[in-house]
């Protein structure tokens, strides 16, 4: 079994590991939100091959967008761990739920449709402006990429699941209450905007 300091520095030896280590400095931004990640925080570090160069790159995740958008690689590196990691059961359940429902990790927060131009990726009918939406990502090359939306009528039947309020908050943090009480209506099939 691999001590944590080990882990931690694989970078040196060559060997492709991921870690959980205190950031150093509030310098790297996360890749799974676009936030920098604050000095003394815990973040992810996660290796992998880099698609520009030869050789291995780490690219840095808050602990929280990790288990949201990187579910594999984060509870790979949690069952490696022995010490104590506050919130650990909320993380591993937020990541297993991305394990058992293989789109989760796209889910990108949700907002009203700034325009009426964008289908959904589920029903592949149009997204009404001002309807609620749920952006989706794809991991290519090491990063996020914006891939479309679904209305967030269609969670359901696109993700397998509604159990995305805890992604929401985190990826659209200004979102206030009465918006999240309004979308959660609309993911469980109460929308008042069925017609389009
Ligand atoms: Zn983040
Ligand atoms: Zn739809």
């Amino acid at each position: 079994m691999p001590s944590e300091e080990e882990s931690a520095e694989g970078a040196e030896d060559g060997r492709m590991s991921h870690s959980i280590e205190l950031a150093s400095s509030g310098r790297a931004k996360c890749r799974g939100c676009g936030v920098a990640i604050g000095k003394g925080e815990l973040r992810f570090g996660e290796r992998l091959e880099n698609p520009f160069a030869n050789g291995e790159m780490t690219v840095w995740f808050h602990l929280d967008c990790a288990a949201f958008k990187r579910p594999e690689s984060f509870l790979e590196t949690l069952a490696g761990r022995e010490e104590a990691l506050e919130d650990r059961e909320r993380l591993e359940s937020e990541a297993r739920l991305g394990l058992e429902h293989r789109r989760m990790p796209r889910v990108n927060g949700a907002e009203r449709a700034t325009s009426g131009r964008a289908k959904c990726r589920s029903c592949h009918g149009v997204i009404a402006k001002g309807a609620w939406r749920i952006p989706l990502v794809f991991w290519e090359e090491g990063r996020f990429a914006p891939s479309g939306f679904i209305h967030a009528g269609c969670a359901r039947a696109y993700l397998d699941t509604t159990d995305v309020m805890s992604r929401v908050r985190r990826f659209s943090p200004g979102l206030s209450e009465g918006e999240l009480e309004e979308l959660s209506g609309e993911l469980e099939g109460m929308a008042s905007d069925a017609s389009s």
